[in-house]
């Protein structure tokens, strides 16, 4: 397990409901993140990463998960981007990107679930390609994207032909002409996390900055490292739940150990004072004790409902 930088976990805490319900720190996220580093974590040391294995970043994941879900979710997006330039045959492409990606300077936005569910033949794809003599010729949409920073973006995309043969996958930025990012989307939770559709409107892009040009053989290699990614996310989430359930788990406990200790003591109180703590004259208070602890056992939750709510955490 990583540990977390200490003031971006204590930003991240202080700013969890803002970054789940609203926009105001959207912005601000990738570059606290990026602050801490975080974005070198499992990327090779040649390309200006830490050279770990992926298990690293996906401590990362699950790191940040612990503190918000939303800012766990912007860091996968921009290292899954950051993931599909290095697996680039596109050498110029990773050389001109990736420090850029790495370094937080440059928001990376993975749209690519329309052609993973393409592949999976759950969806047909939503921008196709037409050849021109600058480049290719980009329509359509992309539905969903995550980071789209409205500093700037790079999105990962898929392309396909018009009948989505033959996709590729395409580095778009988001100063082509043609692109258009649409408003963030009105999601119930997640909401500073920069999530927006794109329009492709006659976007021309040349071959530089063409990933793959394969996206049926790209894809699939590298989604377990998306995958593995989102692992993350789930484990950093059930940490923090577990944590907070073992804190009221001790709370409970507590307070059953409350009632015992008074009970003990009053038993005490009897032991030390014999046969006078019946008489009415002589008990000073014990008579009065007793039936308050009685009080302390059956006040809701009582010692029955605490032992099983108790059992059932266990
Ligand atoms: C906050 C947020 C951020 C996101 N960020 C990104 C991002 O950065 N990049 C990105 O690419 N996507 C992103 N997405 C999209 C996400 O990855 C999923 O693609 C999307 O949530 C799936 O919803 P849908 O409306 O596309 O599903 P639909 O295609 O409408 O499908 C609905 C359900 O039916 C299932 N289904 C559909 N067709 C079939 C079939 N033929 N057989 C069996 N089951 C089927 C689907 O698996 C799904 O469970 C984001 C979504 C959210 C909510």
């Amino acid at each position: 397990m990583v540990r977390m930088d200490e003031s971006l976990a204590a930003w991240l805490d202080a700013h969890a409901d803002s970054l789940d319900a609203d926009t105001l720190h959207a912005d601000a996220l990738p570059a606290r993140l990026a602050r801490a580093g975080l974005f070198t974590a499992a990327v090779p040391e040649g390309e200006g990463g830490d050279g770990r294995a992926l298990s690293a970043a996906v401590d990362v994941v699950a790191g940040l998960a612990e503190h918000s879900l939303g800012a766990a979710f912007v860091y996968w997006a921009q290292r899954a981007v950051i993931a599909c330039l290095l697996a680039s045959p596109n050498r110029d492409l990773v050389r001109r990107l990736v420090p850029d990606l790495v370094h937080g300077r440059l928001a990376g936005a993975p749209g690519l679930s329309n052609a993973m569910k393409f592949l999976g033949g759950l969806d047909r794809l939503r921008i196709t390609g037409t050849a021109a003599p600058d480049g290719m010729r980009l329509n359509g949409t992309v539905a969903w994207a995550t980071n789209l920073s409205r500093q700037g973006f790079l999105a990962a995309i898929a392309v396909g032909g018009e009948h989505g043969d033959n996709p590729a996958v395409f580095a778009l930025p988001h100063d082509a002409r043609g692109v258009m990012r649409e408003p963030d989307l009105d999601l119930l939770a997640l909401r500073g996390t920069n999530t927006a559709a794109l329009r492709l409107d006659e976007v021309v892009l040349d071959a530089s900055w063409q990933i793959h040009p394969q996206a049926r053989v790209f894809l699939p290699s590298i989604r377990p490292v998306f995958v593995g990614l989102q692992c993350g996310l789930g484990l950093g989430l059930a940490r923090a739940s577990l944590r907070a359930a073992r804190a009221a788990l001790d709370l409970l406990t507590l307070r059953l150990r409350m009632v015992d200790i008074a009970a003990a003591a009053v038993a005490l109180e009897l032991q030390a004072l014999g046969g006078r703590a019946l008489l009415r004259a002589e008990s000073g208070g014990y008579a009065r004790r007793a039936r308050e602890a009685a009080f302390l056992a059956v006040v809701t939750p009582t010692v029955a409902h605490l032992k099983g709510d108790l059992a059932r955490l266990a």
